[in-house]
């Protein structure tokens, strides 16, 4: 299958509302551009407030209605026959991601578990949802239980990194549950979500249970996180535009759960299997050209090590192949706009300025193939004291900042020294040190001799303002439900 055979020049793509494909009620259209090339990819109907108030209808009359009769098990089924239906299209699913956010197409094909074990996860997770009966000491014949119900109508906001994985994450709870929801996708990548819409129908899940609008963060998004008649908004984005959701959320006090950025340390100490080390915290960092809210963008190395492993991770660097991510041989593709490739190259320059070494990268690649596109050398700036900024703010991009420290102390206080707190990595062959070191740090995450694996049964979430809530992990389920307690006395 190629590009072409996806046939995203065909035509504006359409929201979809209730189970139809529909214009936006303003006309208005947007574009998204393959990264890799600059390239039209396909033009979008775009989604603003009035659309928002639809589909969030749809979405309200679904909850009420057809969808609020089906029980566990048809819950269950509609979900199995939606992970086998995007099982089946998966390397329709894996071209799109490429195109339309640069990752490389090995990448997207490597997330076949992630996206449909997810969901399959959340298939199974329908029929435990339970509430309990109650000790009583109340006077009398008492009997209390719990039922747990859902909360209702879920508005979605989701970021252009990971499309598919990142929209499973917010179907797969509201689908196990029994809410409805309006997806609002990042502009820079609205294809996946809009074909999950579409697969949704085929799976036989009822019109306006999932809706998708395409369009701008400032009109959709901000008309769907203040919407009154959103119960709850699961927001996975900047912590600048969490800000501004938590605020949006407060006209009706909807409950929110947000997934943010992070500044993640990956703490290489002296005795670690180096050879392990050295690409996993490489990969930790430029995997997905550092598009990873977890990335682990700054690598404290013990300072005996320092100099040897930070030449090798260079050297590690520069041998990635970087490139047009449909082609196989890719390991690192573009960043995803010119916008955001500006945003990291001014991040580099301010590095440079604040006193950073660049050991490899530093710049935009203009070789003949990449000049088109939007492509930065993988890039380890040396030298780096944790109060600069880039150290501190996250980059998004295939940059990483290494420190130096001396103990294990000073290790742990550098890596708890961001605002941020969502991933983090130990690299040791001592399991004490390791456990130790993983209690100390304030992250959601501490992978330990290995960097960004995720499994269903795993929760994954921030500490301080990298967000709260957290997804995946039995534990997911709760954030979609609310508790109910009866309380009954015989008459
Ligand atoms: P972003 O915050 O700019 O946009 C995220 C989403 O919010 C988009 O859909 C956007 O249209 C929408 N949005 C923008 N302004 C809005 C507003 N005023 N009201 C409501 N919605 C609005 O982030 P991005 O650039 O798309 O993604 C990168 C960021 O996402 C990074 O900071 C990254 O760390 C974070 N991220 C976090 C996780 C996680 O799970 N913690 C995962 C992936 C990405």
């Amino acid at each position: 299958m190629t590009h072409h055979d996806l046939g995203l020049l065909n035509g504006v793509k359409k929201l979809i509302i209730d189970g139809k494909h529909v214009d936006g009620l303003e006309g208005r259209t947007f574009e998204t551009r393959n990264p890799a090339t600059g390239k039209l990819l396909a033009t979008i109907a775009e989604g603003g407030a009035g659309d928002i108030d639809l589909a969030v209808a749809a979405a309200r009359r679904a909850f009420e209605g057809a969808w609020s009769k089906y029980t566990p098990f048809q819950r269950q089924e509609c979900i199995l026959n939606f992970a086998d239906l995007i099982d089946r299209h998966f390397e329709e699913f894996s071209l799109l991601d490429t195109l339309d956010m640069g990752a490389p197409i090995t990448f997207t094909r490597s997330r076949r578990q992630r996206a449909i074990g997810m969901l399959r996860f959340y298939a199974g997770m329908c029929t435990t949802i339970q509430g309990g009966t109650l000790p009583n000491s109340l006077p009398g014949d008492v009997f209390s239980y719990t039922l747990k119900e859902p909360v209702g109508v879920v508005g979605a906001i989701t970021p252009w990194n990971a499309p598919l994985t990142s929209t499973i994450w917010k179907i797969g709870p509201v689908l196990a549950t029994g809410c409805t929801v309006v997806l609002k996708p990042a502009e820079d990548a609205p294809l996946t979500a809009l074909r999950l819409g579409e697969l949704a129908l085929e799976a036989g899940i009822p019109p306006g249970v999932i809706n998708v609008v395409p369009g701008y963060g400032h009109t959709a998004g901000a008309a769907l996180a203040a919407h009154m008649d959103v119960d709850k908004v699961a927001f996975t984005g900047s912590e600048v535009t969490g800000r501004k959701v938590i605020e949006a959320s407060k006209g009706n006090i909807k409950r929110l759960m947000l997934e943010l950025g992070g500044k993640s340390p990956d703490i290489v100490f002296a005795d670690a299997d180096l050879d392990k080390a050295v690409p996993g915290t490489a990969m930790g960092i430029f995997g997905n050209s550092g598009q990873v809210c977890s990335a682990g963008s700054r690598l404290l190395i013990e300072r005996s090590i320092y100099d040897e492993f930070i030449s090798r991770v260079s050297v590690f660097a520069k041998a990635l192949r970087v490139g047009n991510g449909m082609d196989s041989d890719t390991q690192i593709g573009p960043v995803v706009s010119a916008k955001q490739m500006e945003r990291v190259r001014s991040y580099i320059d301010i590095g440079i300025g604040e006193g950073a070494t660049v050991s490899t990268g530093g710049s935009q690649m203009f070789e003949d193939s990449l000049s088109a596109g939007y492509f930065i050398a993988p890039t380890v700036l040396r030298d780096v004291d944790y109060r600069m900024r880039i150290a501190q703010e996250e980059i998004f991009g295939p940059v990483v900042t290494a420190i130096p420290f001396d103990t294990d102390e000073e290790a742990v206080r550098i890596a708890n020294s961001t605002v941020f707190g969502l991933g983090s990595g130990v690299w040791t062959r001592d399991g004490a040190k390791a456990h130790t070191t993983a209690k100390a740090i304030r992250s959601g995450t501490v992978w330990i001799n290995c960097y960004g694996t995720l499994d269903p049964v795993v929760p994954f979430g921030g500490y301080k303002m990298s967000g709260y809530g957290r997804e995946s992990g039995i534990g997911h389920v709760d954030e979609y439900l609310q508790t109910k307690a009866v309380v009954m006395q015989n008459a």
